[in-house]
């Protein structure tokens, strides 16, 4: 005895402390905008019509054989097309290093460890505010971290000048973590503008470019325009890195299925590349799981189902959208005198309302509104039936 009486508890994860405490709570009108989870106008989470149809044509086949280390190549394939376009040029020469990942964290993970063991002196540059996983996937993989200026609580908006400044002066070659679109928790996006310049910036400072993109399709609804920014890296001759999730654009979220891609020099480099990162994954879990590959590969190899899993992700877009308008419309009718117009400037699962901690707490305490403390509303959780509920509330706690 006496192995483990030194371990203390780990911290609370925040999110899931929201959760608990809403399941707690008897309060008929409660809400819960706190998980990032997409659910339907019923509050209910959603299987798309697509993954279904993928389902029910995998049923039956030979499923269960390991995969190799790397993953489905097949998935890994269409997964980079989605990502880079379907006529990149850096795929058309076969110089894109990419491996199947346990979905978004899995790729960021495997990046920040490649990191570390090939540009070991490097620095990984993170936004204020993030997921805020970004930091403890840095720092499990002992890479030295940075801030860079991000969001602006007086414009609730980009602080671009902060943002170029911070980047420009950082040391040359470090990495850059770069939220491709919907930014978590702010859902505030550079412009198309923007991302040129500092794409410019970074060409000159030679810094990497790693994209984290959790939700292609899931800001705008179009994933092609979802995607601009990493092509407008690509256009200026950026050698990126980008993790993809289809944790949230197919609602695959516990089938835990990602992708990591780096873009090398030629197809040579590229292969070696993927032989390092396969050497990661080995010891760690040797090779990642078949069911979630298969569904993505399905949908996206099949015209038909594609298409129809365009429409699914515009359609949770939309929605989305649809209920930015209702709460800004809702604050205005409730008579709030403040500007709610961050809320449909910004784009994705999330609105970072500017609400204190302490207007969080009494949203929850008063009015069973159960959301983190930072102020960020899962735009998921809003309906048509609690949106005005929600507004009249934010109106008591904001006057
Ligand atoms: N990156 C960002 C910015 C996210 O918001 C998330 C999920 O919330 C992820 C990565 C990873 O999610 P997953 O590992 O489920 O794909």
């Amino acid at each position: 005895s006496g192995w483990w009486t030194h371990v203390e508890p780990a911290p609370r994860d925040p999110i899931l402390g929201v959760t608990e405490n809403f399941l707690k709570d008897s309060h008929p009108s409660k809400m819960n905008v706190g998980v990032g989870a997409y659910r339907n106008n019923e509050g209910k989470p959603v299987v798309l019509e697509c993954v279904r149809k993928a389902e029910a044509k995998i049923a039956g086949s030979d499923l269960m054989e390991y995969l190799p280390m790397g993953g489905n190549v097949k998935f890994n394939d269409l997964s980079v097309q989605l990502a880079y376009g379907e006529n990149a040029e850096c795929l058309e020469s076969k110089r894109v290093a990419s491996i199947q990942a346990l979905s978004g964290t899995g790729a960021c993970r495997l990046l920040a460890e490649f990191q570390k063991r090939f540009q070991p002196d490097s620095q990984i540059l993170i936004p204020v505010p993030t997921w805020a996983n970004h930091h403890n996937i840095w720092k499990d993989a002992h890479v030295k971290a940075q801030t860079y200026r991000y969001y602006d609580p007086k414009t609730k908006g980009l602080d671009f000048s902060g943002l170029v400044e911070d980047i420009k002066n950082a040391p040359s070659g470090s990495f850059v973590l770069l939220h491709a679109c919907a930014h978590n928790p702010t859902g505030v996006d550079p412009t198309a503008e923007q991302w040129r310049e500092i794409s410019a910036v970074m060409k000159k400072k030679e810094h990497f470019a790693f994209f984290d993109m959790a939700y292609q399709g899931f800001a705008s609804g179009d994933c092609e325009k979802d995607a601009q920014a990493i092509r407008i890296f690509m256009e200026d001759g950026h050698q990126i890195g980008c993790a993809q999730s289809f944790a949230k654009n197919m609602g695959l979220y516990g089938q835990r299925i990602g992708c990591l891609s780096i873009i090398t020099d030629d197809q040579t480099q590229a292969a070696t590349v993927k032989t390092q990162l396969q050497l990661i994954c080995r010891p760690m879990y040797s090779n990642p799981p078949v069911h979630g590959a298969l569904i993505v590969q399905t949908i996206l190899s099949n015209p038909e189902l594609k298409q129809l899993w365009l429409q699914e992700v515009k359609g949770m877009a939309d929605r989305i959208i649809s209920m930015r308008h209702a709460l800004r419309e809702n604050l205005e009718k409730a008579g709030s005198q403040l500007s709610w117009q961050h809320i449909t400037n910004q784009i994705g699962m999330f609105c970072y309302s500017g609400m204190t901690p302490e207007q969080v707490d009494r949203l929850t305490n008063e009015y069973h509104v159960y959301m983190t403390r930072n102020g960020r509303i899962s735009m998921a959780g809003v309906t048509t039936k609690n949106v005005e509920y929600l507004a009249n509330a934010i109106h008591e706690v904001t006057k």
